[in-house]
């Protein structure tokens, strides 16, 4: 299967990785919308949250409390921060390997583009 976020689990294509865990791997964007911005994807392949099983509401858990782990290092915890998971077109979902955004270090609008 050809997915560059598999690649970036087999650590057979290039990424700044920040954190690691047994399900889940974080690594800062390759074109940050802000100046910390980590993506946390679970190592097993799961196309979008739309794909997400009744079974796999491990996944879901394990990237929520990843990005957490990855705001505090990054000193977000107080500041604030947001997580991100696009769906779909209209969300502007590029990469098909499902990935929560943490964005932080800048003030953030409400509602988003
Ligand atoms: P999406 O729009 O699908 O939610 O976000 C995909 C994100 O992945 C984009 O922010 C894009 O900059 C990032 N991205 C795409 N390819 C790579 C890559 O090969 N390495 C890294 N580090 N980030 C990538
Ligand atoms: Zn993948």
């Amino acid at each position: 299967m050809d997915c560059i976020f598999c690649g970036i689990v087999r650590g057979e294509v290039g990424a700044q990785v920040v954190r690691e865990d047994t399900d889940t791997v974080a690594f800062r964007d390759l074109n940050p919308q802000a100046p910390v911005h980590v993506l946390v994807i679970p190592r097993q392949h799961v196309a979008s949250v739309n794909d997400v099983g009744e079974n796999q509401r491990a996944v879901l858990g394990g990237l929520i409390i990843a990005a957490r782990a990855v705001a505090q290092a990054e000193g977000l915890a107080e500041s604030g921060y947001r997580l991100v998971l696009n769906a779909g077109a209209d969300a502007g979902l590029t990469v098909s390997h499902i990935h929560l955004h943490v964005l932080g270090g800048r003030a953030m609008r409400w509602p988003p583009g």
